[in-house]
C-alpha cells in the first residue's frame, strides 16, 4: 500500500517542525528516514500514523486520507513510537492480547495471532515474563509485535534499534527486512550503516526540509560529482607514477595514500573517467596495476555535508 505525503507542514506554536514535505513510498518499499536531532522525523512519522494533526498538507495511505479516515488508517498502520511505550506491569501475552482486542481482532483469531507474533518476533522464551523484566532488546521485539499484531500493510518504526546491543541490532534489522518483503515500511534511525543495510531508499531531512532522496548509491553519485579512483601500482617509482598520472588529460588531482607506498588516489576532471588512461599508462611504463577501484563517498560524509547548516 502506497504512502503519499503532500506539502506536509507542522507548526508547534511559532516553531516550524516540518516545512512543506512531499514524498511517496511505494508498496513493498523500506524507506529509511535520516536527519539530525530535531529535523522533523518523529513529527512526520506521527502525522503519517495519524497521531498528530498537521498544520497543513495531506497524507494518504493507499486511497485513504489520514485526516478524513483516522480509524480506517489506524487499522492499516502498525506504529512503533520512538520510546516504545509498553504497559510494563503486564506480562507479554496479556499485553499482546490487550493490543489485539484494541485492534478489534476477532476473539477466535487472537491466540493464533499472538503465537505468530511470538514466532515472527522471536521471544518464545520470554513470552510469560512481565514486560518490566524484559531486556531492552526483547521489549523492542514486543513493541514490534504490537505494531504487527493486526497484520497492517504499513509499518512506521521510529528509531527501532536505539539502545540495543550490536547483536540485537542485527537481529532486529533482519526481522525488519523479513517483514518488509510484504509491507511498506518507514523507519527512522541515526545509524547510517543500518539504514543502508536495511532500506531500499533513503530520505534525508534537515530542519523540516527534504535534502536528499534516493538509494545509497544514488546519493553517493549525486554528492561526489567527480570520479575518484584508488590505484595500486607495483614495480614502479612513486614519483614517476605521480608524474605520469598527473599528465593524463582526464586527471584533475593525484594524491598519495598514507602508509601505502604503492597506492594513489586519482580524481578525474568533472564528467571524465580516467580508468582507461590509467590502465594504458601502466602498460606503457611496464608497471603492474594491482588495484583500480572507485573510492566511495561515505554515507556519513554525505549526511554531514547535507545537514551541516
Ligand atoms: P530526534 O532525532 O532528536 O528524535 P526528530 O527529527 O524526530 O528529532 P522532531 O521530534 O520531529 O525531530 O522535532 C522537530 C522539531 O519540533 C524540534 O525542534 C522539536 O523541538 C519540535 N517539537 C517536537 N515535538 C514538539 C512538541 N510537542 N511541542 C513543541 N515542539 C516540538
Amino acid at each position: 500500500m502506497d504512502i503519499i505525503v503532500k506539502n506536509l507542514t507542522k507548526f508547534y506554536g511559532q516553531q516550524k517542525a516540518v516545512d512543506n514535505l512531499s514524498f511517496e513510498v511505494k508498496a513493498g518499499e523500506i524507506l529509511g528516514f535520516l536527519g539530525p536531532n530535531g529535523a522533523g522525523k518523529t513529527t512526520t512519522m506521527k502525522a503519517i500514523a495519524g497521531f498528530l494533526t498537521p498544520t497543513s498538507g495531506s497524507i494518504n495511505i493507499g486511497r485513504y486520507n489520514v485526516s478524513d479516515n483516522p480509524e480506517m488508517v489506524k487499522q492499516m498502520i502498525g506504529y512503533l513510537p520512538e520510546h516504545n511505550p509498553l504497559y510494563t506491569d503486564m506480562n507479554v501475552i496479556d499485553y499482546l492480547r490487550y493490543m489485539a482486542q484494541l485492534q478489534r481482532i476477532r476473539a477466535s483469531k487472537i491466540n493464533d495471532r499472538i503465537l505468530e507474533m511470538v514466532n515472527v518476533c522471536g521471544f518464545e522464551g520470554e513470552k510469560h515474563k512481565r514486560i518490566s523484566e524484559l531486556s531492552k532488546g526483547y521489549r523492542q521485539r514486543v513493541g514490534l509485535a504490537q505494531a504487527l499484531i493486526h497484520d497492517p500493510q504499513v509499518l512506521i518504526l521510529d528509531e527501532p534499534t536505539t539502545g540495543l546491543d550490536p547483536n540485537q541490532i542485527v537481529e532486529i534489522r533482519e526481522l525488519i527486512r523479513k517483514i518488509g518483503r510484504e509491507k511498506t515500511i518507514i523507519l527512522s534511525s541515526h545509524i547510517l550503516a543500518e539504514v543502508e543495510a536495511t532500506c531500499d531508499r533513503i530520505l534525508i531531512i534537515n530542519k523540516g526540509h527534504i535534502v536528499a532522496d534516493g538509494t545509497a548509491d544514488q546519493l553517493r553519485k549525486a554528492s561526489s560529482g567527480c570520479e575518484c579512483l584508488r590505484i595500486t601500482v607495483e614495480d614502479a617509482n612513486r614519483n614517476d607514477v605521480v608524474r605520469a598520472l598527473q599528465s593524463l588529460d582526464t586527471v584533475e588531482l593525484v594524491d598519495t595514500v598514507a602508509d601505502k607506498a604503492d597506492s594513489f588516489e586519482v580524481q578525474s576532471r568533472p564528467g571524465e573517467s580516467s580508468r582507461r588512461a590509467v590502465f594504458r599508462a601502466c602498460v606503457e611504463n611496464g608497471w603492474v596495476l594491482t588495484e583500480l577501484s572507485p573510492v566511495e563517498t561515505k554515507l556519513e560524509d554525505i549526511f554531514r555535508e547535507l545537514t551541516k547548516q
